[in-house]
């Protein structure tokens, strides 16, 4: 059964119903779906619900860099720099159309907190912890070299910069492709599906979930030898309903980004840039627009719908416009934005910027594992240290045996004939030699393959089968293997965790939004009550990413 048709869902639910899984995961997010990738390719029945959609949480807000994340070496956060650094290459091996090399512009402000002695040490001992090849190591650029490398910078202020290695992705499609590779492996993965309670033997001990299947409200049992929490912002909630929240806890911070067309913000490139708080921002240029990110403030709010109120985009702008102060950008540039929330450990007197990256793995004395903060960038290996847990477990209590970590050679769905960039390069030119003859452009072909990577070819092949090869049908191909292949359920799943549309090209949305509505209909057979919440639903995402309102927020439930 290919459990990510969206036609297939009640029988996948009936399958979880009756399996006896060795490990039942809470959380659809970078960190769950890469567990559930380890767990199953060493051998184990696996189980993931998510409660929303698949990277509803915070693997689909964040900057959508795969780094080793320079500023933690300030913060002498060497372990973490060197694992997540190194962790960079394997991930691109992984899946190279969709973690993409990116060179970074680092400028040195004149009277800023680091000269060019500094940076180029600094950049040095990060290129060496992550384990850089030499011909990609960092270079220091001379100002006259800054200026052309981006000319947009500040003139007066810019003295130079240092240039160095990073990788950009989409973090929900590799969410996704994460997830889709473990289906491979058996692993049975679903979303809107939520964990309400737990099972609990005579001693005490979990021994499996309550779930209430959100679309119908029923509510089903799923049994399993281990428990895996990797629930992120609301890893605490799920401690709390297991009486096991003691000790550390999450301290969440609300992180914003904006987006820019980029022919208003046309930076050349990738920039890391110095606010006036001393804190650093990046701008990333992504084909039709740029964006600029992040905030880090302490956040109390709604966990399922953090929202970008006016304040942050005018700090996003202001240290924008002060770097770059040719754009002049103000709030009605924004054109879309999104936030997302750090489930962060609490440290008693740091603050949000201040407070360690590092994932931690809570065991309860009822057995559950919980897992949390980390980086999208160190899923794996937060992976492989939460599943050896697991398999100590398994073996010791159930004489079962598992394998070693797999991970590291798993080539993740979208990439399995495509070996590294270059391969994907060669690709996306056959692409672009099917689609351009059209009157599409190169960025359309390139958007699919960087989206989709082999899967583009399925794509293409019922695209092109159609009478009309306009964007519209395009789209409508797209959607087509969103409900085959990637278990797409709502309007949202489709135009934000599958095609990014919602931040990289909302004109699209608004533009088809109407005939994908529809296209909904038709698939799931909605009666006019579905069809009216969930186009209420999309209408107020958009509204949602697109305007940004003063001071505190309303409370507001998500789907
Ligand atoms: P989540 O993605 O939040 O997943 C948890 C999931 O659990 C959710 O989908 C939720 O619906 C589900 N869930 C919760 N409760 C239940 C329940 N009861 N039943 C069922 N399901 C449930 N890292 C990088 O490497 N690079 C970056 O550039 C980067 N930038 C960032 C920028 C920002 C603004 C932020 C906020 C973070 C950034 N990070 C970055 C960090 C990275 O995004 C996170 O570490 C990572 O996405 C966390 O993933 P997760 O799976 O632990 O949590």
């Amino acid at each position: 059964m290919n459990i990510f048709d969206s036609k297939n869902r009640s029988a996948l639910l009936a399958s979880m119903a009756e399996t006896h899984y060795d490990l039942v995961i809470i959380g659809g997010g970078a960190t769950g779906a890469g567990t559930a990738l380890d767990a199953a390719s060493r051998g184990m029945k696996v189980c993931l619900v998510d409660k929303q959609d698949f990277a509803a949480g915070t693997s689909s807000r964040s900057t959508k860099l795969i780094h080793g994340g320079l500023r933690y070496l300030k913060q002498l956060e060497i372990a973490l720099v060197r694992e997540v650094g190194r962790e960079r290459a394997t991930v691109h091996r992984l899946a190279p159309h969709l973690v993409v090399a990116e060179k970074m512009l680092l400028p040195l402000i004149k009277g800023g907190t680091y000269g060019r002695f500094s940076t180029s040490l600094g950049l040095m001992v990060y290129d060496v912890l992550a384990g850089v090849e030499s011909a990609d190591q960092r270079v220091m650029l001379s100002k006259e070299e800054t200026q052309q490398r981006e000319p947009l910078l500040r003139e007066d202020i810019v003295e130079g910069s240092g240039l160095y290695a990073e990788y950009r992705t989409d973090d929900a499609r590799l969410t996704l492709e994460v997830l889709k590779t473990a289906a491979t492996f058996d692993a049975h993965c679903i979303n809107y599906v939520e964990v309400t309670d737990f099972l609990y033997n005579k001693k005490n001990k979990v021994v499996g979930v309550v779930c209430e299947e959100l679309l119908t409200g029923k509510s089903l049992n799923i049994k399993a030898r281990q428990v895996v929490s990797a629930a992120g912002p609301w890893v605490d909630e799920l401690r709390e309903q297991n009486k096991s929240l003691e000790g550390k806890r999450l301290h969440l911070t609300k992180g914003v980004h904006i987006v820019l067309p980029h022919d208003r913000f046309p930076v050349k490139q990738s920039v890391y840039y110095d606010m006036p708080d001393g804190r650093m921002v990046f701008a990333i240029p992504r084909g039709t627009i740029t964006y600029v990110g992040t905030t880090d403030t302490d956040y109390h709010g709604n966990k399922e719908r953090p929202r970008t109120n006016l304040e942050d985009v005018e700090y996003l702008l202001d240290g924008a416009n002060r770097i770059f102060p040719s754009v002049n950008l103000t709030v009605e540039d924004v054109i879309s934005s999104w936030a997302g929330l750090r489930p962060l450990i609490h440290e008693d007197g740091k603050s949000a910027s201040e407070l360690s990256r590092k994932d931690e793995i809570f065991v309860s004395d009822t057995k559950l594992i919980s897992i949390a903060g980390g980086k999208l960038t160190g899923y794996r290996k937060m992976a492989e240290r939460v599943v050896d847990r697991v398999a100590k477990r398994l073996k010791k209590k159930f004489d079962l045996e598992f394998g070693p970590v797999r991970t590291s050679k798993i080539d993740l769905c979208g990439a399995t004939t495509l070996a590294n960039a270059e391969a994907v390069k060669a690709y996306q030119k056959r692409i672009e030699a099917k689609l351009l003859p059209l009157g599409f452009s190169v960025h359309d072909a390139s958007y699919l393959v960087h989206n989709y990577g082999e899967q583009t070819d399925p794509i293409l092949a019922h695209f092109l089968a159609k009478e009309n090869k306009t964007p519209l049908e395009l789209l409508r191909s797209e959607l087509w293997f969103g409900f085959s292949q990637e278990m797409v359920i709502s309007p949202m799943d489709f135009f934000s965790r599958r095609t990014g549309r919602l931040y990289f090209d909302i004109a699209s949305v608004r533009e088809h939004k109407d005939v994908i509505l529809e296209d909904f209909r038709t698939h799931f057979g909605w009666d006019d009550a579905r069809f009216a919440q969930d186009k209420a639903y999309l209408e107020q995402a958009i509204e949602e990413a697109s305007t940004f309102p003063a001071g505190r927020l309303p409370e507001a439930k998500g789907l």
